[in-house]
């Protein structure tokens, strides 16, 4: 793989990860760019989300590494040592990182206005004031302006999923990861989840989306990532990779979800 510029926001480079006896992730090596869009496809089991979770260290790996924005995850280098963050440390990193869940994951017992200032308030130390006028601006931007006093049970899937976005956002994060975000949706609430990644995807965040929505990877993605049995089976452009796949794996699979 050839040397990537320095400037790239996402380094995954040789990463292995085992649960007991299974190697989930079997040498994964992935360059993001800033403000890119990356689509990863791939089967049931193939790797996918256990990658998003290495990326913002919900996992540790075995062995490789991954840097984001310039630093080392879990991990500090001083001259040629690598030294284990501490949890908070950890915790100071991973407010960099936006992860968007296929389940939401939104505070029940939270107003979708207090769903989006909790993290500022508590991680970042914002005023009260500041965090709620942030958190207004969010809604308005996923189309939630006139929710902020509901409770997450009283809105729909789409609008809960839209929540869970402005919240990733609120921390004002270098990277996006979406695992499968619109994968627990009604068919129908599916193109107003969408529409939003659209959105930031315009707007230059970086970010990367599991997905199997194929007219979004082609619409959208920079570069499309097919994974299969914990590697990367191949990665291109959209074009290339979903018009004309160069393997039998990455043709079965599309011939199946498309
Ligand atoms: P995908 O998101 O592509 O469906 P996953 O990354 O979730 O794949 O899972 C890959 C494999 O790792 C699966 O076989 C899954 O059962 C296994 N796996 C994932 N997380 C764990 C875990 N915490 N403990 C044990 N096995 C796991
Ligand atoms: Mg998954």
């Amino acid at each position: 793989m050839s040397a990537q510029p320095a400037t790239a926001m996402v380094e995954v480079r040789a990463v292995h990860k085992s649960f007991g006896a299974t190697e989930v992730l079997r040498g994964v090596d992935l360059s993001v760019g800033r403000g890119e869009v990356t689509v990863v496809l791939g089967p049931s089991g193939s790797g996918k989300s256990t990658l998003l979770r290495t990326i913002n260290h919900l996992e540790k790996v075995d062995s490789g590494w991954i840097s984001v924005d310039g630093g080392l995850i879990g991990y500090r280098r001083s001259g040629d040592k690598l030294y284990e963050l501490r949890e908070r440390e950890i915790l100071r990193q991973r407010t960099r990182i936006g992860f968007v869940f296929q389940n939401f994951n939104l505070f029940p017992h939270l107003t979708v206005l207090e769903n989006l200032t909790e993290a500022p308030l508590s991680a970042l130390g914002r005023s009260q004031a500041e965090a709620a006028a942030t958190a207004r601006q969010l809604l308005a931007r996923v189309g939630l302006a006139d929710r902020a006093g509901a409770y997450p049970r009283q809105l729909s899937g789409g609008q809960q999923q839209r929540v869970a976005i402005a919240r990733a956002l609120a921390l004002e994060p270098a990277l996006l990861l979406f695992d499968e975000p619109t994968s627990a949706l009604d068919p129908e609430l599916v193109g107003e989840v969408l529409d939003v990644i659209k959105d930031l995807a315009h707007q230059g965040t970086t970010m990367i989306v599991v997905t199997h929505e194929i007219g979004f990877a082609r619409e959208v993605a920079d570069r499309v990532v097919f994974m299969d049995e914990g590697r990367i089976v191949e990665q291109g452009n959209p074009a290339e990779v979903l018009d004309a796949p160069r393997h039998e794996r990455t043709r079965a699979f599309l011939s199946k979800v498309l």
